[in-house]
Formats: C-alpha cells, sequence, structure tokens
C-alpha cells in the first residue's frame, strides 16, 4: 500500500517513521501531522484515530505535504478504522468547499464524519440455519420447528422457537444434534435496494422529451448541469424520476437535495411508489443509530439513493452519478452557521469534481441558474405546462388601498367572499402569511412602551397559543405580562400587525363552522407532527389551512382551489437585493398549491404595491418579462451573477469593539482593481444574542479573484482579540 507522507528529514533520528498529514474535525486551517506506527498501514483518505491535547479524535488522513514540526512534537496515529477511505473526489470537494467559503477545511471534513460509531463496521447478527440433517428423534414440536425453518434461509434462535410456538430449549436440542449451525450475517440495509422497473408512470410527450434530455445526459456521463424547469405541478419530480433510474441501472449512487422540510411524506410516498421502496433519509431529525447504518452503507455503496437536506452532500458516496437539487431556488440550501455554503452551488462544484450529471429542478429558478441556462453554461430542459387537466390557478391583486378590510383586521372583502364559495364547494383554501406567531410587535398604549429582545435589535413576537412573548433570533421568550412593564398601566397592551395565529382568530370569527388549521414551523410537536397536519390537509381533514412559507413548497393538496396571500409586499421592503426574486419565487410556489387536480383555482394577492413589477408579473402569468427585467436590473447593478459578494460580520460583546476591528480590517483592505470594500456599517439586525454586529461588504466583478483578496485582507489584519469574532459569507443571500 502506498504511503501518503514523505520520510521526514530528520537531523534528530529518534522518530524514523513515515509522517502524514491528518486533518482534524476543529477549526485549524491544516491538516497537522502525525507518524505511522511500525506496521500500520494507511494510505490518504482513511479514517483514524489521532491524540490531541489530551484527548482522542477521528480525523482523514489527507495528501500533499506535511507541514514542519519539531519532530520530538510528532505523536503517533493510533489507530485506523476499518473504514472505506474517503476518496479523492471528496477530498478535493472538501478542500474545494474550504477554501471557496473561506472556512477551516477542519470544519468542513467535521460535516464530512457526522456519524463516528459508523466508522467501525456493524457488528453481524448471529443466527441460524437448517444443515439437512435428521435429528435422531421427531417429537410433533421438532417437527414444528424443521417445518417452520423452511420458510426463511436463516433465522434467530428465539425467532424460529416463537415462530414454531415452541421453547428455545426445542431449537437448543436440535442445534446440539446438528440440525441446525450457528451462521453470521452482515448487518440488514439501512434501507431497501430500489426497483427502477417498479411504478414506471406513463409520461406525456413533453414530459418523455425531458426526461430524454435528462436520460441523455446520465448515459453520456462526465459532467453536465442541467436546469429543469416547469410550471407547479407539470411533472419535473415524475421525470427526474426516469434520471434517477437511468443512473440507478448504471450501477450509480443517487442523492436528491431536497429543502428540508419538503421532506415530507408525500415525497417519500411517491419515491416508494415509484421505486418499490423508500430512499435512505439525511437529516437533522433522523436517529443516531439509522445515521450511522446509513453513513456506512453509502460508504460501503450499499445505500444506493438518499434524499436528504443539504448536509447529505457530504456523505461519502463510493459510486455516486448524478445530483438532483429540488426546488434549487430554495434559501433553506443556504447554511448559515459556521461553514457558510450554499448546498445548491456545492452541488455542482461535487458533480463536476465527480464527472457526472447535476440537475436542478425548480418552478422558479435562482436569477444564478437562468442565467447560466440563458448562457448556455447549463442545459436548459423545459415542462411546457402542468400535467393533465390542471391548470394554474387564475391569479388576481387585491389592491388593499381599495379595499381594505374593517378596522383591526387583515383580510380583505374580496377574499372573504372567496373563501366563503370554496367552502360552499366543498374545496379548501390556503391563506398564507410569512409570520410566526400573533403579531410581530406589541406595544403600550398609555406609555408607547415597546417589548424589544433583551440580547438583540428585535420585537419580541407575540406567540398568544403559547402565552409567550419571543424573539425569533435568540429564542429569549417571557410570559404575556398584562400590565406595561414601563407605565405598569394593565390592560393596554395592543398588538400591531399581523401573524399566522392572529389571522387564524379573524378567519375562527367568520368561519366557525369550517375546520381551520395553522401551519408554521413553530407548532407544537415539533417536525413530526408537522408532518403528520399536512397529511392530514392533503387528506382533506382541513377547510381552511393558514400557512407560513412552510406550505409554499413541494406540497400536493388535491383539493385546494383557493390560495389567498395576505400581505404580499412582506418581503418586498427589505432593501435586500434578492427581495424581488425571493417575493415572486414565493408568492409564485404558494399561489401554486391551488389547481393541482383540474378543478378550477384561484390565488388572490393582497398588495399595497399593486404596479410593482412582481406583482405585474405574477398577475400577467409572464414570469419571463419579471426574469428578463431583473436579471437587467443586476446586470446594470453588478448583482450576483453578474458581480459578487462577500460579508464579513465582525461582532464582539460590546459595539466599540466590534466596530473598531471591523475598521481594523478595512484599513489592512488592499487597493485592488474590481474589487471594492463597503463599510464598516452596522448590520440591519445590529445585535443577536448579545452580540453587537457590523458588516463589510465586498464587492467584485465576476472575476476578479476575491477570494485572494479577503485572506490578504485578513492576514494584513490584527488577529481578533477578546470577544472579537469574524464570519465570512461568501455570496450572502441576504443582508442581515
Ligand atoms: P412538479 O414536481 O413539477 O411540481 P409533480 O411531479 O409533483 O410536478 O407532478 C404533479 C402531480 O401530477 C403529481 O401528483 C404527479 O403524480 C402527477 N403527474 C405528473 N406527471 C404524471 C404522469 N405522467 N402520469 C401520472 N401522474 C402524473
Ligand atoms: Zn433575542
Amino acid at each position: 500500500m502506498a504511503f501518503a507522507g514523505v520520510p521526514l528529514n530528520l537531523t534528530d533520528q529518534l522518530f524514523p517513521e513515515t509522517v502524514v498529514p491528518v486533518l482534524v474535525p476543529l477549526p485549524s486551517d491544516r491538516p497537522y501531522s502525525y507518524t505511522v506506527p511500525d506496521g500500520m498501514a494507511v494510505r490518504p483518505g482513511a479514517i483514524v484515530q489521532v491524540p490531541l491535547g489530551p484527548r482522542q479524535v477521528a480525523g482523514v488522513v489527507w495528501d500533499g505535504p506535511t507541514d514542519l514540526v519539531d519532530a520530538k512534537k510528532l505523536r503517533p496515529i493510533t489507530h485506523v478504522f476499518d473504514c472505506p477511505p474517503l476518496d479523492e473526489t471528496m477530498r478535493r470537494f472538501i478542500d474545494w468547499v474550504a477554501d471557496y467559503t473561506l472556512s477551516p477545511p477542519g470544519l468542513v471534513v467535521r460535516m464530512a464524519l457526522r456519524a463516528p460509531a459508523a466508522f467501525d463496521p456493524q457488528a453481524w447478527i448471529e443466527g441460524i440455519e437448517a444443515t439437512g440433517e435428521e435429528p435422531d428423534r421427531v417429537t410433533s414440536a421438532r417437527a414444528r420447528v424443521i417445518a417452520t425453518a423452511e420458510d426463511a434461509p436463516a433465522w434467530s434462535k428465539s425467532g424460529l422457537a416463537h415462530a414454531a410456538g415452541v421453547s428455545t430449549s426445542v431449537v437448543d436440542g436440535l442445534l446440539k444434534q446438528g440440525v441446525f449451525r450457528t451462521v453470521r450475517f452482515p448487518p440488514p440495509p439501512a434501507v431497501a435496494e430500489p426497483d427502477t422497473s417498479y411504478g414506471r408512470a406513463t409520461l406525456s410527450e413533453d414530459q418523455a422529451r425531458a426526461a430524454g434530455d435528462l436520460v441523455a445526459a446520465v448515459g453520456k456521463g462526465g459532467f453536465q448541469p442541467l436546469l429543469l424547469e416547469g410550471a407547479t405541478g407539470s411533472g419535473k419530480t415524475e421525470v427526474y424520476f426516469e434520471a434517477v433510474a437511468a443512473a440507478l441501472d448504471a450501477g450509480k449512487q443517487v442523492l436528491i437535495l431536497l429543502p428540508e422540510i419538503a421532506l415530507t411524506q408525500s415525497f417519500l410516498d411517491r419515491f416508494h411508489a415509484r421505486f418499490g421502496a423508500p430512499p435512505a433519509e439525511w437529516h437533522s431529525d433522523v436517529p443516531p443509530k439509522k445515521r450511522e447504518a446509513i453513513w456506512r452503507q453509502v460508504a460501503e455503496g450499499r445505500v444506493r439513493i438518499v434524499a436528504g437536506a443539504r448536509s447529505s452532500l457530504f456523505l461519502p458516496f463510493k459510486e455516486l452519478g448524478l445530483v438532483i437539487v429540488d426546488e434549487e431556488h430554495d434559501p433553506a440550501y443556504k447554511q448559515e452557521d459556521r461553514t457558510f455554503y450554499h448546498a445548491r452551488d456545492m452541488a455542482v462544484v461535487r458533480a463536476s469534481l465527480g464527472g457526472f450529471p447535476v440537475i436542478l429542478a425548480s418552478a422558479t429558478p435562482s436569477i444564478e441558474s437562468r442565467v447560466n441556462a440563458v448562457t448556455g453554461r447549463y442545459s436548459h430542459v423545459r415542462l411546457k405546462a402542468r400535467h393533465g387537466d390542471a391548470a394554474l390557478p387564475e391569479l388576481s391583486l387585491v389592491d388593499m388601498r381599495r379595499h381594505p378590510p374593517q378596522r383591526g383586521r387583515f383580510v380583505s372583502p374580496v377574499l372573504q367572499t372567496e373563501i366563503k364559495k370554496t367552502l360552499a364547494k366543498g374545496e379548501q383554501a390556503l391563506l398564507f402569511l410569512n409570520r410566526r406567531g400573533y403579531a410581530p410587535l406589541t406595544l403600550c398604549r398609555v406609555c408607547g412602551h415597546r417589548f424589544q429582545c433583551h440580547n438583540c435589535s428585535t420585537w419580541l413576537v407575540d406567540h398568544r397559543l403559547r402565552g409567550i412573548l419571543q424573539c425569533h433570533h435568540c429564542g429569549f421568550s417571557t410570559p404575556r405580562p398584562e400590565a406595561c412593564p414601563e407605565c405598569g398601566t394593565l390592560d393596554h397592551l395592543v398588538a400591531c400587525g399581523p401573524g399566522v395565529e392572529r389571522i387564524a382568530e379573524e378567519i375562527v370569527e367568520d368561519f366557525p363552522e369550517a375546520r381551520t388549521i395553522v401551519l408554521s414551523s413553530d407548532i407544537a410537536g415539533g417536525p413530526r407532527r408537522l408532518r403528520r397536519e399536512l397529511e392530514a390537509v392533503a387528506d382533506g381533514e382541513a377547510d381552511i389551512v393558514i400557512g407560513t412559507q412552510l406550505v409554499a413548497k413541494g406540497h400536493h393538496f388535491p383539493k385546494m382551489t383557493l390560495v389567498g396571500a395576505i400581505d404580499a409586499d412582506l418581503g418586498l421592503a427589505n432593501g435586500d437585493p434578492r427581495a424581488a426574486e425571493r417575493t415572486f419565487q414565493l408568492l409564485h410556489q404558494v399561489t401554486g398549491r391551488a389547481g393541482r387536480t383540474g378543478l378550477a383555482s384561484r390565488g388572490l394577492i393582497q398588495t399595497f404595491q399593486p404596479q410593482h413589477p412582481v406583482m405585474q408579473a405574477l398577475v400577467a402569468s409572464d414570469p419571463e418579462s419579471f426574469y428578463d427585467s431583473e436579471i437587467d436590473e443586476r446586470r446594470r447593478s453588478a448583482l450576483p451573477p453578474f458581480g459578487r459578494l462577500a460579508a464579513i460580520i465582525v461582532s464582539a460583546d460590546t459595539r466599540k469593539d466590534a466596530e473598531s476591528h471591523a475598521r481594523e480590517i478595512r484599513n489592512a483592505a488592499p487597493e485592488t482593481p474590481e474589487i471594492e470594500m463597503l463599510g464598516p456599517a452596522e448590520a440591519p439586525l445590529a445585535v443577536v444574542r448579545g452580540r453587537h454586529r457590523f458588516r463589510l461588504l465586498v464587492e467584485a466583478s465576476r472575476r476578479a479573484p476575491i477570494q485572494a483578496y479577503l485572506r490578504e485582507t485578513l492576514a494584513k489584519a490584527p488577529r481578533p482579540r477578546g470577544s472579537v469574532q469574524l464570519q465570512i459569507d461568501m455570496d450572502p443571500q441576504s443582508f442581515l
């Protein structure tokens, strides 16, 4: 076996062994050096245990030169796990992500090592099987055991005894006589093998053409990004399933990335219906034992298909041959925690390094992907219309200046009338408002006191169902008081603005007979309950659904024929470069929940800005004009994808420390053509969790070396001291 390391050129010949770099899952910016003890064989990618200070940690043998450490300080690798190594592609992927996002590679490799117990092989299972020998004496109990044993090739002892209705001593007796023998089996598969010919749908002509394009890309092999664009309900899922089948048939593994919340039972059910077995799931709710089995079997190539959230990009696939990014425009693909990365973009990188196709699917692609498709960098595969007789809902705007709701209410009379009609037909209505809780702000009518978070520069949100005021940034909560803490007046606190709970209150008052349900991510009972509720809605067990953005994604509600957007302007006002795009995508997706089964359907969009290009494009059912004007706008302002952005957030316990460190970084920034650093300015969320935040924004032309610029700047700037911390956000998605 080849060694990764280089022999050390030692003056002090105490350690004449080979030295290798090992990347440990810590915020270190390079691998550490370890010696390989005599008799131990390691190669790049091997998962090993190494001493680190007083601890033992798991790490990965890396490649490249080792750093020149004093030989006396070198310590040996403790253990090599009996586990497939991270392959060359995976290691280059980890390096690439670290390099691009300016994250310590140790933190990136940590994402690939998220199932430590899987590094040792799973225990084999002990069982028994028949040998074909006859027993010396056949009692009726023994006869039952022997007959039952024929139903399966192997059994556990107690399982066989139970199935035959005898005590285990009968089986023991047969074992002793050699009628059965003990055998060991590999651990059971984490998921059943998919059957690619199981539930193949009959595709329409349009769908078959699109599927043909995708399957051809899989057949051809090699890196190829494809944008699969088609209206909600046009059958994108059915179409990309054909590409999945083709890749599986070619012996490859497949990864389907989904925004976390779209990993609903309904997706899994559809997958099951198509492939006769569910995919392996990978997201934060998968229990540890299951995770370990999946991680291990993905590495061994036994699990062939994974449907997962963004973190599944870091699974150690043995033979990945296709990645699908469903709802590729979804902001949930951006991770903004420790390592900031965009899973859609990194999926394309992984496909490029691995040399296989990647399919991005959406009804409302991101501007970035749309530009890539238009310029020919990505193949553009389009579906023309909804499948079958399902038609897109007829959309209209409700001008809230001309049709205001009654005082203190939020549903306009126009929308109310439509809800009434929908209920009369026995169909379902969805009211969409992207705000959790009852009201975003509570104030005292007497003294004007506003309830603010103690840790953040935000208002506390009234969560009336739970009886608390809560901060949506740090989680701080306090019971809803009856008196104003400032002036002491009782019963004069007022809720300002609506959240979903408040809309529900209004609806229950107006439609007391209807079954009304609120769906938001803070629903009591967590994700499992949420999944059940979504299924209940799909099964027609609710009449009116009031929900946040999580109802916008991917769900299939057969009886939903009316969608009302309560405050369509909500996302437009925040000065974010992606505000228009996001609002368009969200409203298009949420109204797309209606009319998926051929029933006539409507979408009503309540807005104070009916002339806004987003609103106009929506009602005209003209995404093309929206994309054209938005792309022009981005080009004019050199915003992504025509220019590049990076943000540096400097945070500290005091405002002064944060600001002065941000200034030092600014002063260290070199003069470089085509790159400019703006700020520092107080971040829009100036205080979060008690930490004051300042932001520097880097604007660069498309081809300017923005990473090198940031590295140079940070190397020249003083190291963060005391409570000061830096976060680097390449391609920031929002300006918070
Ligand atoms: P999208 O992913 O584009 O929103 P889906 O793949 O979810 O669309 O399809 C929408 C609905 O239409 C689903 O219920 C799906 O089962 C159904 N459907 C789409 N294409 C077909 C087909 N060829 N045969 C039968 N049903 C289909
Ligand atoms: Zn807070």
